[in-house]
C-alpha cells in the first residue's frame, strides 16, 4: 500500500485554506444522518466531539473514566503555545512553525506543522471566548511565559493548571451537546477493538467497565483520541489509565503505526525514590523560566546544596548552551542531566538527580512573585518530597512523559484505514522526534476544534458508505475475539501479577530503549520482551471475573498489548540507524554528544504495518520533503 500524505499543493501558508475550500461539504440537513464515534474525551476527543455535534452530526463519545473531566489532559500544567506575539518579542506563525520543525529534529511534516502554527491563534481566541481563565498581565492582555526550544515567550497559561482549565472548557462544550441530545456519552467504556468492514472503519467493540458486558457500536466514521502510550515504561508521568490498547488494536486491524520509538523523556520530574513506586510526577517545564539547573562541579560531592558555594557549582546548561540556557528543548536537557549523573555528579541519595534552583529568582523577583507564578507546583513538590523548594533547590531527573509516535495519519488526520481518524497524542503527526513544551495541548485542540470537523465532513461527503448495523457478522466476530481474549486472561491462573509483568517490561524499556539506546541493547531487549510475553500468557494471574467491575482484567488487557507494542518500539528503534530528537542511539552522536541525524537515509516517517502475530511488521516510509526550512544540525548554543 502506498503512503499518500495527501498534502495539498500550493504555497505553505495557503495550503490549509485551499484544502478547506476543496474539501467536500455535508449539507447541514444531512449531517444528522451521520453517526460519528469519538473514542477518548481528553482535550483532543472532548473538543472534537463537541464541535462535530455542534455542526449537526450525531456523536457517540467514549472514555474509560467515570467522567470526561478526568482524562489525562487534566494533568497538563505549564501551558499552551500560540503565535499571538502579545509580548512583541518577535514571534510569528512562521517562527512557531520553524521552532516546532527544528525542535522535532526535522522529522515532522512541514505542511501539518505550519497549519498547527496558523491554528494556534484561533485556539486562544476560542478558549478565551469559552471563559478559560488564562493568566493576564497588568494591562489586561493575556500573559505569556517561555518554554524550551524557543527564544520568544509564547506560552499561554492558567497558573500550573492549564490542562485542567482547557479541559473544563472542552467539557462544558461537550456537556452542552450531551444536554442537546447530539452527543451520547458512554463513560466507563474501554474500546477493545475496531470493526472494519470493506476496508472502512464502521464501529468499535467496547467493554462496559462496570458490568463487564461487551458492547458493539456502529458509526459512519471513528475518531480515535486515546492519548499516548508512555506507560509502556510502567513508570511515567502519564495518568495510570493511559494505555496503547485502542491504537494498538487499530494497528492490528490495518492502521499503520508511525515512529513508535519516538518517546519524550522530560527533564524535570521528581526522581524515582523506590521500587514500590507506580507513578512519576512532572515538575512543569515552566519552572525552567526561573529555575537554574546545576550539579556540584566535583563528582561525588555529597554536601547539602546550600553548603556548596557558587564557585563549586556547575550550571551545565547555561555553560554549554549560552543562547538558550536552561530553556533548551527537553531531549537536550534530559540527555545533559543524564550525562552529569553518569559522570558521578548526580545529587540526592541515588545520585540520579540534578538541582533546579530558585534562589536567584526569589532574590531578584521576591518570593511572592515566584509563588504567584508557580505556587501550586511548589506545593506539590513539597507534598511529595517533604522539602521546601523556596528554601533549598528542587531535585529533578528525567522521566518518560510523552510519545511522539502514534498511528500514522495523512493531512486529513485519517489513518491508513478509511474512516478511521486519529487525533491528539494518539497520532504521530506534528512533533517529529521531539515535542516542544506546551505544544501538545495546542495540537490536540487544533485537531479537535479546527481540523477534524472539516476533514471528517470531507470524508463523509465523498465516500460511499453502505448501511451497516451491529448485526453485521464483522461485529460479532470482533466482539467474540475480544471476549475470548478476556476469558483466556482469566483462565491462566498463574503466579505473577499483571503489575509485576508490567514493571519488568518497564525496566527493560527504560534500560534499553530509554534516554539512550544502542543496537546491542535493543537486540537484547527484543529477546527479553519476547520471553516476558511468553511467560505472561502462561503465568499471569488475573483474579475475579469478566462480568464484573474488575480492574485486574482491565490492566491485564492493557499490559498484554504493551508486551506486544514494546517489541514494535524496539523494532522501530533498530530500523532507525541514526539519532534524532528523543531517539538517541549512542552509536550516532556528534563530538559534542548531540543527536546525529542521517538525512540521506532516514528523513522519513517510519510507518509499520501489522503482518501477523509471528511475522516482522512491514515498514512503509513516508519521505519528508522540506521545501521551506533548511535541514541543519540542531544547535541551541
Ligand atoms: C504531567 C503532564 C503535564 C503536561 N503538561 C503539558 C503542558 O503544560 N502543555 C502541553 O502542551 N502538554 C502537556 N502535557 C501533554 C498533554 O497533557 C497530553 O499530550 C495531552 O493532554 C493528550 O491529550 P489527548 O486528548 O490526546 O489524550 P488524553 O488526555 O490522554 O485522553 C485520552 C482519552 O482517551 C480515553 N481512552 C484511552 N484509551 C481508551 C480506550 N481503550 N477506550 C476508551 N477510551 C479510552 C481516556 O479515557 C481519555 O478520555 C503534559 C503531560 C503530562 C503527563
Amino acid at each position: 500500500m502506498s503512503l499518500d500524505a495527501k498534502i495539498p499543493g500550493g504555497p505553505l501558508e495557503k495550503k490549509w485554506d485551499r484544502h478547506r475550500f476543496e474539501l467536500k461539504l455535508v449539507n447541514p440537513a444531512n449531517k444528522r444522518k451521520f453517526d460519528i464515534i469519538v473514542v477518548g474525551t481528553g482535550l483532543a476527543g472532548g473538543s472534537a466531539a463537541a464541535t462535530l455535534a455542534e455542526l449537526g452530526y450525531d456523536v457517540k463519545a467514549f472514555c474509560i473514566q467515570d467522567s470526561p473531566r478526568r482524562a489525562h489532559s487534566i494533568a497538563a500544567q505549564g501551558g499552551i503555545n500560540a503565535a499571538k506575539n502579545y509580548p512583541n518579542d518577535g514571534d510569528s506563525i512562521w517562527r512557531l512553525f520553524y521552532d516546532t520543525v527544528k525542535g522535532g529534529d526535522f522529522r515532522a511534516r512541514e505542511a501539518n506543522v505550519h497549519r498547527l502554527a496558523q491554528l494556534s491563534n484561533d485556539i486562544i481566541d476560542h478558549c478565551v471566548a469559552q471563559g478559560i481563565p488564562f493568566a493576564r498581565d497588568y494591562g489586561g492582555l493575556l500573559a505569556n511565559r517561555s518554554f524550551g526550544g524557543a527564544q520568544v515567550s509564547r506560552t499561554f497559561y492558567a497558573r500550573g493548571q492549564t490542562g485542567q482549565q482547557l479541559l473544563l472548557g472542552a467539557y462544558s462544550a461537550l456537556s452542552r451537546q450531551i444536554g442537546a441530545g447530539k452527543v451520547k456519552m458512554f463513560a466507563r467504556r474501554e474500546m477493545l477493538d475496531l470493526v472494519v468492514i470493506n476496508g472502512q472503519a464502521r464501529g468499535i467493540i467496547v467493554r462496559n467497565l462496570v458490568t463487564g458486558r461487551i458492547e458493539r457500536h456502529d458509526a459512519h466514521a471513528v475518531v480515535l483520541c486515546t492519548g499516548g502510550y508512555g506507560n509502556v515504561f510502567f513508570l511515567s508521568t502519564n495518568a495510570m489509565a493511559s494505555n496503547v490498547t485502542a491504537a494498538y488494536r487499530a494497528y492490528k486491524r490495518g492502521a499503520f503505526f508511525a515512529n513508535p520509538c519516538f518517546t519524550q523523556i522530560h527533564p524535570t520530574c521528581v526522581p524515582v525514590h523506590g521500587t514500590y513506586q507506580s507513578k512519576l510526577t512532572l515538575m512543569s517545564e515552566s519552572l525552567r523560566n526561573d529555575g537554574r539547573v546545576w550539579v556540584p562541579k566535583n563528582p561525588g560531592d555529597k554536601r547539602a546544596p546550600l553548603e556548596i558555594p557558587q564557585t563549586e557549582r556547575d550550571y551545565f546548561l547555561e555553560a554549554k548552551y549560552p543562547s538558550f540556557g536552561n530553556l533548551v528543548p527537553r531531549d537536550v536537557a534530559s540527555r545533559n542531566a543524564k550525562e552529569q549523573c553518569d559522570m558521578g555528579k548526580g545529587v540526592g541519595s541515588t545520585g540520579l538527580a540534578v538541582y533546579l534552583d530558585f534562589e536567584d529568582a526569589i532574590n531578584r523577583d521576591t518570593r511572592a512573585v515566584i509563588e504567584k507564578k508557580y505556587g501550586n507546583l511548589f506545593q506539590m513538590y513539597e507534598k511529595i518530597t517533604g522539602e521546601d523548594p523556596y528554601r533549598s533547590p528542587m531535585r529533578i531527573y528525567p522521566a518518560v512523559h510523552y510519545t511522539m509516535g502514534g498511528l500514522w495519519v495523512d493531512y486529513n488526520l485519517m489513518s491508513s484505514i478509511n474512516g478511521l481518524f486519529v487525533m491528539g497524542e494518539a497520532n504521530f503527526s506534528d512533533h517529529g522526534a521531539n515535542r516542544l513544551g506546551a505544544s501538545a495541548l495546542m495540537q490536540g485542540l487544533a485537531d479537535g476544534y479546527f481540523i477534524v470537523p472539516y476533514t471528517v465532513g470531507g470524508y463523509l461527503a465523498g465516500t460511499q458508505l453502505p448501511e451497516v448495523t451491529t448485526d453485521h457478522p464483522a461485529f460479532k466476530d470482533t466482539a467474540d475475539e475480544a471476549q475470548s481474549r478476556l476469558d483466556t486472561l482469566l483462565s491462566i491462573n498463574g503466579k505473577r501479577t499483571v503489575d509485576d509483568f508490567h514493571k519488568e517490561l518497564g525496566l527493560i524499556m527504560w534500560e534499553y530503549c530509554g534516554m539512550a539506546r544502542n543496537n546491542q541493547g535493543l537486540e537484547k531487549a527484543k529477546t527479553l520482551i519476547q520471553q516476558l510475553r511468553a511467560e505472561f500468557w502462561e503465568n499471569v494471574t488475573v483474579p475475579g471475573s469478566a462480568m464484573d467491575f474488575n480492574q485486574s482484567v482491565e490492566r491485564a488487557g492493557r499490559v498484554a498489548d504493551f508486551l506486544e507494542f514494546g517489541e514494535l518500539m524496539i523494532i522501530d528503534a533498530l530500523a532507525r540507524q541514526e539519532s534524532c530528537g528523543g531517539h538517541f542511539n549512542e552509536e550516532f552522536q556528534t563530538e559534542g554528544h548531540e543527536a546525529k541525524r542521517d538525512d540521506e537515509n532516514f528523513c522519513h516517517a517510519a510507518a509499520w504495518e501489522f503482518s501477523g502475530d509471528d511475522s516482522q511488521p512491514q515498514l512503509h516510509k513516508e519521505h519528508l520533503v522540506f521545501e521551506n526550512v533548511e535541514l541543519t544540525q540542531r544547535s541551541y548554543k
